[in-house]
């Protein structure tokens, strides 16, 4: 079926980019050795150390967020180190595949994939490492495939409170830009993050903020390196520049997007996602649908997952939605595959935005014959009217 209109791109990332972004990204390539890149890049280095609440110099790297997370383990950590994991999800069960792959020992706190990583477990988990075996703790800020935000400041406080040194790792990839993060108020050693979701760009570059800490830690650090070296990056970052050829185009796309971000207000901008969430979750609660965080205090500003009732199938409600009405919606990952479906809202989008995503979602569970109760879209037409 051919469609009028623009496509819906409501998956949890990448998230839809906006014209200004776009156009600024078709600008012509320039001389990444030039005059012209020094003061760019200088703009988008101080702008991302404003996203990421540090005084500290940011790496940036032409990668998704897949190198940015490799980036915070070789630099930081040496063969055979101990790193404790929580498995929120899809996206902290593959951060932890990736450390074994570099030969770390990874011990993972088990999770139902459906609340963030536990203070508490934190805290006695620390508290019992006596001989400080464990040298990081890698925690998701925001678990994209579940729908549930993890409570980073609580968990500082669990690792000063037991008086560990491990360095603490957070993956901000799908939450920078959109939920509220402070990595040098938080004293948070390495916060990964990329730019397709929050930041309303496409795919291709990625972040690590960086402590003292772990600046320390880089130092003494025998993994090999070399594409992800901090060293490098931070001693060119400092004059506007980069050991190898960056991104050019999409850090155009940066400057426009951080422009965007500053100009609503970043206060407004985590506001507007909560919103968003609030009003999603009226509308799955009226419809008699379940969400699948069950964690009150965690609830994901980004996206919803929904649990799809017995006997219907995840995969095949979205077909529907993207044949008769041209919208993406996030699938089910690895264990949750056919059992959930997922409600990006993030980004690019407006109270109308969302209220033609949730239009579409009720369409198709009623053409996909799953029983819903009368009155969902209103639910959330009640809470974006309430502004
Ligand atoms: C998207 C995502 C990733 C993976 O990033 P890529 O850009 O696909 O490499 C990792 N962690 C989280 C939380 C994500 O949302």
């Amino acid at each position: 079926m051919t469609h009028s209109g623009r496509h819906f791109l409501q998956i949890p990332g990448p998230s839809n980019v906006p014209d200004s972004v776009l156009r600024a990204i078709s600008y012509p390539t320039i001389d990444h050795r030039g005059p012209e890149f020094q003061e760019l890049f200088s703009h988008v280095l101080a702008g991302m150390g404003d996203i990421f609440g540090t005084a500290n110099q940011v790496v940036i790297y032409p990668a998704t967020g897949t190198g940015a997370w490799e980036a915070a383990l070789v630099n930081t950590l040496n063969a055979g180190d101990e790193v404790l994991f929580f498995e929120t999800g899809h996206f902290s069960t593959l951060w932890t595949g990736l450390a074994e792959k570099w030969g770390l020992k990874p011990t993972v706190i088990p999770g139902d994939w459906r609340t963030g990583a536990d203070p508490d477990k934190v805290r006695e988990v620390l508290a019992a490492d006596t001989d400080h075996r464990f040298k990081a703790i890698c925690v998701v800020h925001n678990e994209t495939s579940t729908g549930v935000t993890s409570r980073i400041p609580e968990i500082r406080r669990a690792i000063d409170e037991s008086g560990h040194p491990a360095l603490f790792m957070v993956d901000t990839i799908s939450s920078l830009g959109s939920v509220d993060y402070r990595h040098d108020e938080w004293k948070v050693d390495v916060t990964v993050s990329g730019s397709q979701k929050g930041l309303m760009l496409p795919p291709g570059i990625s972040f690590n903020a960086v402590s003292q800490k772990a600046l320390d830690a880089h130092k003494h650090s025998t993994l090999p390196k070399s594409f992800w070296d901090w060293t490098e990056m931070l001693a060119s970052g400092k004059n506007g520049q980069t050991p190898y050829t960056p991104n050019t185009n999409l850090l155009y796309g940066l400057k426009e997007a951080l422009r965007m971000l500053n100009e609503e207000g970043m206060d407004n901008v985590f506001a507007r996602h909560q919103r968003f969430a609030k009003a999603t979750r009226a509308a799955v609660e009226a419809w008699g649908l379940e969400v699948l965080c069950t964690n009150e205090d965690e609830h994901s500003p980004v996206l919803t997952a929904v649990i799809m009732p017995e006997g219907h199938d995840a995969d095949e409600l979205r077909k529907i939605i993207l044949d008769k009405f041209n919208m993406s919606l996030g699938a089910g990952l690895s264990n949750l595959k056919g059992t959930v479906f997922r409600i990006g809202h993030l980004g690019d989008l407006s109270d109308l935005t969302l209220a033609g995503t949730l239009a579409g979602v009720q369409m198709g569970l009623q053409l996909a014959g799953v029983p819903i109760k009368q009155g969902g879209l209103e639910a959330a037409l009640d809470v974006l009217k309430d502004k």
